[in-house]
């Protein structure tokens, strides 16, 4: 789950981190409200930043100066006028705008292959760093911290150095420190800091001071240990979720589409991932993933045949299921009543077996559903009657 700049740059701030004091505005009038507080503080001139979960707002437009509330307010109405990459802007960030000595890329993701926490850092920071990554490699440092150790105070020093960070070393391990702190505290995927710059501040004396802070910051939390985190489920943006997604988290169903044509409802996801390889042996591709769970009743069995037939490449659809705790009769009252209410009419072959099958079929058979005994037999069925596979690879012998 990916989360605002703004909520990220809280957690930051969580765990010590070095970040600028910012507000949020909804409006070009809040705006200037905001504007006003930062001029007030000192600031001779504020940022204003598109709020919306995708990168590269900077090149988009989506990331202004303004030199006073009147402007400020001018060009938060333009950016909350935008979409970037499709998404409308509802929201911005105001804050005292930062005079960047130099910008620096820092960044944790969770490595799975490695089974540890990978950082990168680099000098050449600010810009796309995928495209660093492919010009310039070698511009980039990385290493990998233990998840239950973290980050050792010897990597983090190592990192500071080889980024360049020279006289603000300390604050850069620092920083490094508390970005896999940040990590680990909300089981966060990836914590990005870009551009982590050197800035020029006023001191009390009239003279300026140098320091390290986040002025950017994107984190994305992992789904799976929300549960572990009851605070963090609020930094879920409702206007930015995607509405096939959002529908099948609430109905409790794991949905993830494909690019086939066969939809597939299942309960469990080893046999989910059984029935995806059936399908495929039998020479059709499926179009999702999707495990309704266990102990799924009708109406449930209803929302995961609205989220298959979501997809217009879908034109057949296997239900297979493998009744314990889930009673066959429930999946196939459900489906009847899915049937009656589809908008669009696709092939459908079930399979049920286990608690209450028999019961299943005649409920099955009165509705004149296709069925089938075994899930070979339901793969082959269901390819058979899709058009989007070429029906040539039959079963293994
Ligand atoms: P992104 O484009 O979505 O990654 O948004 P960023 O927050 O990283 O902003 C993009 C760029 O805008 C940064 O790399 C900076 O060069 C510039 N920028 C952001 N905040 C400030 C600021 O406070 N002062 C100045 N001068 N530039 C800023
Ligand atoms: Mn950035």
């Amino acid at each position: 789950m990916k989360i605002q700049e703004a909520d990220a740059k809280d957690l930051l701030l969580g765990q010590g981190l070095p970040v600028p004091g910012w507000t949020v505005a909804r409006t070009p009038a809040e705006a200037r409200t905001s504007a006003e507080h930062w001029l007030a503080e000192g600031a001779s001139q504020v940022v204003i930043k598109a709020q919306v979960l995708v990168g590269g707002r900077g090149k988009a437009g989506g990331v202004k100066l303004a030199g006073s509330a009147e402007e400020a307010e001018q060009v938060a109405g333009r950016i909350l006028g935008m979409d970037i990459k499709g998404i409308p802007v509802r929201k911005v960030l105001v804050a005292a705008a930062a005079e960047i000595v130099r910008e620096y890329y820092l960044g944790a993701v969770l490595d799975r292959a490695g089974r540890r926490i990978l950082l990168m850092g680099s000098a050449e920071g600010g810009v796309d760093i995928e495209q660093v990554a492919v010009d310039h490699p070698e511009a980039i440092t990385s290493l990998h911290a233990d998840p239950y150790l973290g980050l050792l105070d010897h990597q983090a020093r190592h990192l500071a150095f080889a980024m360049g960070l020279g006289a603000h070393w300390k604050a850069g391990a620092a920083v490094a420190k508390g970005l896999v702190q940040t990590m680990l505290a909300n089981d966060a995927d990836l914590v990005e800091i870009n551009p982590l710059a050197v800035v020029r501040e006023a001191a009390p004396d009239g003279a300026s001071t140098e320091r390290l802070v986040c002025l950017d910051a994107k984190i994305t939390l992992d789904e799976s240990a929300l549960a572990r985190h009851p605070g963090l489920d609020a930094l879920r943006d409702p206007d930015e979720e995607d509405p096939i997604d959002r529908e099948a988290r609430e109905a409790g169903i794991s949905f993830i589409k494909l690019h086939g044509t066969i939809g597939c409802m299942v309960n469990g996801a080893g046999l989910a991932m059984t029935t995806m390889d059936l399908i495929k042996r039998a020479g059709g591709e499926p179009a999702n993933f999707l495990d309704i769970g266990g102990g799924a009743r009708a109406d449930k069995v209803a929302a995961a045949m609205r989220l298959i037939l979501t997809d217009p490449k879908v034109d057949a659809i296997l239900v297979n299921i493998f009744g314990g705790i889930t009673r066959g009769d429930e999946v196939a009252r459900g489906l009847i009543e899915a049937r009656a209410q589809q908008t669009r009419s696709v092939p459908m072959v079930v399979r049920i077996v286990g608690t209450n099958a028999t019961e299943a079929d005649g409920l099955l058979r009165e509705a004149r559903f296709e069925t089938a005994a075994s899930l070979d037999e339901a793969a082959a069925k269901a390819v058979a009657a899709s058009a989007g596979s070429d029906g040539s690879a039959g079963m293994p012998a």
